[in-house]
Parts: structure tokens; sequence; C-alpha cells
């Protein structure tokens, strides 16, 4: 047997709802401005332009309920998302086909800090800095397609306290998911284990600690993180 020479890394899962399973995490993409409103609010075209990824390192995704201020910034912004959990992979995936890969979904949030995110921006620089920080995505458990089957419209939103900060209805997505898979596996190879974070409707902002966030799709219940 292989010995490590130092400890192995703690394999990154989610908890899979109503069952006491978790899914394990290979790779996390995150897809940029695909709602046009959202589009629009950061200062763009909302034309069906090709889609863009960046990515989050798997062990960002936080099951717990608390997300800490992180450092060096001063305006971390919510985006509330839906995740897509890959059961297959593969390269060039048809669209027609794209589904058949889905594990489940969750809800999640692509925390942004959006003063490092804008600066890397003016400087045609990559974006982890603001993206890819420690415990930067809170996601809820995955929800089977057995259990939800694939959600293609309904409410999505975030509260920030009592207030409604992002709503929008999923079938507002420019790229749908199956288009989403079928464009990332033109690119790379998809794998068992990969999540895709489906972008974030308008009325992306600020949030301080103290503030609860309250995430909400419908069909997948709601996600509540304390900022700490
Ligand atoms: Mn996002």
């Amino acid at each position: 047997m292989t010995e490590f020479v130092i400890d192995p890394p703690k394999p990154v899962v989610l908890p899979v709802a109503g069952t006491d399973k978790v899914f394990p995490v290979r790779r996390v993409y995150c897809i940029g401005r695909n709602y046009a409103a959202h589009a629009v609010e950061m200062g763009h075209d909302p034309d069906r332009e090709p889609p863009f990824f960046f990515q989050k390192n798997p062990d960002n995704l936080d099951p717990s309920s608390e997300f800490p201020y992180p450092a060096k910034t001063e305006d971390v912004h919510h985006e509330v998302e839906l995740a897509v959990a890959l059961k297959a992979g593969g390269t060039n995936i048809g669209i027609d086909k794209a589904l058949d890969h889905v594990f489940g979904y969750a809800i999640c949030l692509d925390m942004t800090r959006r003063d490092l995110q804008g600066e890397a921006k003016k400087l045609g620089r990559p974006w982890e800095i603001g993206k890819a920080f420690e415990r930067s995505a809170p996601i809820g458990p995955l929800h089977t397609v057995d259990a939800v089957g694939h959600p293609a419209d309904g409410r999505i939103e975030v509260k920030v306290g009592s207030e409604v900060k992002q709503e929008g209805d999923l079938n507002q997505m420019i790229w749908k998911v199956p288009e989403m898979i079928s464009y990332l596996s033109e690119y790379f190879e998809l794998a068992p284990g990969d999540v895709i974070m489906s972008g974030t409707p308008a009325g992306v902002g600020p949030v301080k600690k103290g503030d609860t966030m309250v995430a909400t799709i419908e069909g997948l219940g709601e996600l509540t993180v304390r900022v700490v």
C-alpha cells in the first residue's frame, strides 16, 4: 500500500437530503452573468454571448450554516445560485443527453469579495482572489433527481434579514443547465463529483457580520447562513 508522506486532505463531501449518505466533490465550475438582469446590473450586455466559467476550489464549498466574514475585503456580496451535482462525466456531451449526468441539485451562495474581483477585472487578472477564498460557497444539502426532478423554472431568491435582496426565476437563465453541461464538456473532461454553480439573478449586494442570509429555490427548500 502507498504510504502518504503527509496526511492526505480530507475528502470534500456534501450531505444528500433525506439520507445519511454524502456526495464527494471533485471540481467546482461557476458560470458568470447567466441571468440577463444581473448582467445588466454589472454593466454588461445581456445578449446571449457564449457562456464563461471560473472555478472555486472544492473545499470552498461549506455545508455549515455560518459564513465567516473573509479577510482583505470590505465588500462581500451574496449571489444565490442553483448548484448542479454530476454523477457522470465525459467530453462533448450532447445537450439532449446532458441531464442524464446529473445526480442532484442544491441551493448555494457564490460569496464574492466584490472589491477584489473589481480590481482584478480592471487589471485583466484572474478572479480567484475575489471568488475562491475559504468557505466562499455555503451550500445546502443535495436533492436527488429522483426526489426533485430537474428544476428548470421556479422562484430563486435571497433575503438578508427580512428584506428580499435578490429574486428571479430559474427560467431566466440565459444558458440552461443542459447547455452549460454540454458547453463545459467541450472544454473540460467532466467527471462524477463535479459541481456547477449556475449563475445568479439580479440584486447582488453586500453583507456584514451579524446578517442572516436566507436563500430559497422553489422545490429545494431554503438555506440559512449567518455571517459571523
Ligand atoms: Mn456567481
